[in-house]
Formats: structure tokens, C-alpha cells, sequence
């Protein structure tokens, strides 16, 4: 199969992180047997000093024609100060309006060989396998009007958070069709006894659950969320929410599950996914080699598994990632305080060489 990629390092420790995933894909793709195309393209902070715009049209074009995308992040600190609509982060967010992804998937996992690096219990972290649905193209990121007017000292800032019933029932069909594969569990999050988006959000979800009688559906208000995902993070399966509570939730997520650095997702619903570590650029520790580039590998395993069909290849790569944790090896975020840790080249090459290794005994069978 000839998989056509556009990978979009960006700033920060993005190019760290997606290099590996990179190197991973290479080696999953020869061991399967499968033709790889991969061609590289500015975004954010880096294409903001090469072309004076966070988004190239050839970035976009590029994008457009590819089988998926890979992303590694945007923004720092010495774009702050540039205008709103050329933030890297303003050229991330016209890239997921243009492609038309509306479902934001966000899986996070605690795996065994990490319980005891989550600030949590390892009794109350054990088994957590979430994935968080996040609206992604509506609420607060994207509505109008806004603007910041007045003199300084004496101005008003305005965002819009703006919802259309088309747009909640699109993201609650993904939810609800994703818990059908899982436990078919499905906790809608908003803040219904506050905002009016929220209000029609859980009326419209209500009514898109009677499309599955086999899916249960439960209600949170956002704090309740918060906290619930800090008590009980077992007991939630698909978590259903807007733009803003998505962006926040997932976050937690990923420290709850040991660091933000192992949360990959898959931005999808338009012609072309998107495919990025859950995780910013990480200025404080870009350029040092110590990224955990495992979030970004297994985005990669997510793209072969949803935009490739190909879900043997995604699986051995999660097998692999896990072996390598119950082997030992840990990048310094995933890493007991005095316990050695290995960089993010060293991680990509360990996870490589378990992919080598599965497809080379024949568990392509197993898997
Ligand atoms: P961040 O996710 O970059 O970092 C938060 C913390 O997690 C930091 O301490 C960082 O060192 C750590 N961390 C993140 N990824 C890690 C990894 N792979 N391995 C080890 N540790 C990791 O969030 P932030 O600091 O709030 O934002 C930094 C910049 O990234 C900002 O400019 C922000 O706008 C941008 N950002 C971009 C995206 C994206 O590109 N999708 C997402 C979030 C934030």
C-alpha cells in the first residue's frame, strides 16, 4: 500500500518528537511492506519566520492532497507578542477549519508499567482507558464576534462561544458510534446549569442517544468532570464535550495516565486526518533531547489504524510502546525520581527496534 504523509513538525520540541514517529513509521512500513511518501512542510512559529504566515498555502495545498497529516506542535514564547490572527496557533486552528475536522479523538491509557509515575494512587489510576471526544471546530476557538477594543488601561476583550445543533449532533454521532467499539459508555460533559451552548449541547445529545438504546449516557457539569476524572478515572469511557472543556480535560488526562507526553489523537471527520501528540510545543525543555516522544508515535499508530486501514500495523506499534515501558525504559517525564532515563532519539529507537523485532517473528498473525 502506498501511504502518502505530510508531516508538519512545527516549533518547539515538535521536530523532536515527530522525527521519531517518523523513524517508526519507516520501520513499520518496511516490515509490512508498504510504500512510504513522506514530505515535510512549515507550520506555526517556523513557518511564521520562513513565510511570514503560521500557514503557507503550499503548507495547506499539501495538506489537502495527502493521505493524512502528522503534527508535532506550535507556538513559544517568542511568538507572544506577534498578532492574533499570525500566532502559530492561529495557523493550527485555520488548518483544522480547512480540513474539515471536527472530531477531536483522545485517547488516554494508563499503562501497567506507569501506574506508580501518575500523581495519583496506583489503585485508583489502574485500568483507565478513556478516550475524549472533543469538538473541535465550534465553542469558544472559533465563534465571532471577537476582539479586544478600547484604550489601554481601559479595554474590553470579547470571545463567543456559539453552537448550532447540526454541530453537536455531527460530534455526539461520534461518540456515540465509538462506544459501540468500547464499553459502550458515554458521559456528555458541559456546564448546562450556567451557559446556554450548554443547555442545547445535552438537549441535542439526548436526542441523539435515542438513535442508541445500547449506549448508555450520563451527564457531568465540567467541574464534576474534573473532579470525577481525578476520583473514579476507571469509570469513564467515552468522554463527550465541546472545544474549550476538551482542550482542558484531555490535559488532565494526560497527567492523570503519567505524563502528557504518552496522549496521542486523531482529528478527523473531514477528507484528510490529522494526526498530533496531544501535548504543546514544551519550550522549557525544547532542543534538549529529553521529549517524551511516545504521544507522537502512537498518533502515528492511530493514522495507520484510521486513515489507512491498517489495523495490525497501528496494533504492533501499541504493543511495541508498551513492551518498551514493561522493559523499562523511560524518558525523563515517565521517570521515578533517581531511576536512569533514556532520550527521545534513544525511546524512538527502542520502540523501532520492538517493531522490527514483532514483525519479524510473525506477529503480524498475533496482533
Ligand atoms: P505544553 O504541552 O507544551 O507543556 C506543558 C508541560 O508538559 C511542560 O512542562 C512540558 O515540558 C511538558 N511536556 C509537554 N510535552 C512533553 C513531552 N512530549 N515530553 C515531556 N514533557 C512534555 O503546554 P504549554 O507549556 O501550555 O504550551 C507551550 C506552547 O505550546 C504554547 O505556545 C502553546 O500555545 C502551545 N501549544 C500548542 C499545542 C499544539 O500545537 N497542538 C497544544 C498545546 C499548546
Amino acid at each position: 500500500m502506498l501511504l502518502k504523509i505530510i508531516t508538519l513538525p512545527g516549533d518547539g520540541i515538535g521536530p523532536e518528537v515527530t522525527g521519531e514517529a517518523i523513524r517508526v513509521l519507516e520501520a513499520t512500513a518496511e516490515s509490512f511492506g508498504h510504500q512510504l511518501t513522506l514530505t515535510e512542510k512549515p507550520i506555526g512559529g517556523a513557518a511564521l519566520q520562513l513565510h511570514n504566515h503560521p500557514l503557507p498555502d503550499d503548507t495547506l495545498e499539501s495538506c489537502r492532497s495527502a493521505g493524512a497529516v502528522l503534527l508535532g506542535a506550535v507556538g513559544g514564547p517568542a511568538f507572544n507578542d506577534v498578532p492574533t490572527h499570525l500566532r502559530p496557533e492561529a495557523g493550527l486552528l485555520r488548518l483544522r477549519h480547512e480540513l474539515g475536522v471536527f472530531a477531536n479523538l483522545r485517547p488516554a491509557v494508563c499503562y501497567s508499567a506507569l501506574e506508580d509515575v501518575s500523581p495519583l494512587r496506583p489503585e485508583v489510576v489502574r485500568g483507565v482507558d478513556l478516550l475524549i471526544v472533543r469538538e473541535l471546530l465550534g465553542g469558544l476557538y472559533f465563534g465571532q464576534p471577537r476582539s479586544t477594543t478600547g484604550p489601554p488601561g481601559d479595554r474590553t476583550a470579547i470571545d463567543t462561544m456559539r453552537y448550532s445543533e447540526a454541530e453537536i449532533e455531527r460530534i455526539a454521532r461520534v461518540a456515540f458510534d465509538l462506544a459501540r467499539l468500547r464499553r459502550r459508555h458515554v458521559t456528555s460533559v458541559d456546564k448546562a446549569n450556567v451557559l446556554d451552548c450548554s443547555r442545547l449541547w445535552r438537549e441535542v445529545v439526548i436526542r441523539v442517544s435515542r438513535e442508541y438504546p445500547d449506549v448508555q449516557l450520563a451527564h457531568l457539569y465540567v467541574d464534576s468532570a474534573a473532579m470525577a476524572l481525578v476520583s473514579r478515572p476507571p469509570s469513564m469511557d467515552v468522554l463527550l464535550t465541546e472545544n474549550m472543556f476538551g482542550d482542558i480535560l484531555s490535559d488532565q488526562a494526560g497527567s492523570i495516565v503519567g505524563s502528557i507526553g504518552m496522549l496521542p489523537s486523531a482529528s478527523v471527520g473531514g477528507r484528510v486526518a490529522l494526526y498530533e501528540p496531544v501535548h504543546g510545543s514544551a519550550p522549557d525543555i525544547a532542543r534538549q533531547g529529553i521529549a517524551n516522544p511516545l504521544g507522537a508515535i502512537l498518533s502515528a499508530a492511530m493514522m495507520l489504524r484510521h486513515s489507512f486501514n491498517l489495523p495490525a500495523e497501528a496494533a504492533c506499534i501499541e504493543a511495541s510502546v508498551a513492551s518498551v515501558l514493561d522493559a523499562g525504559y523511560r524518558t525523563k517525564d515517565i521517570a521515578q525520581p533517581g531511576r536512569s532515563t533514556i532520550s527521545t532519539a534513544q525511546m524512538g529507537e527502542k520502540v523501532l527496534e520492538a517493531v522490527q523485532n514483532r514483525a519479524r517473528i510473525g506477529d503480524r498473525m498475533a496482533v
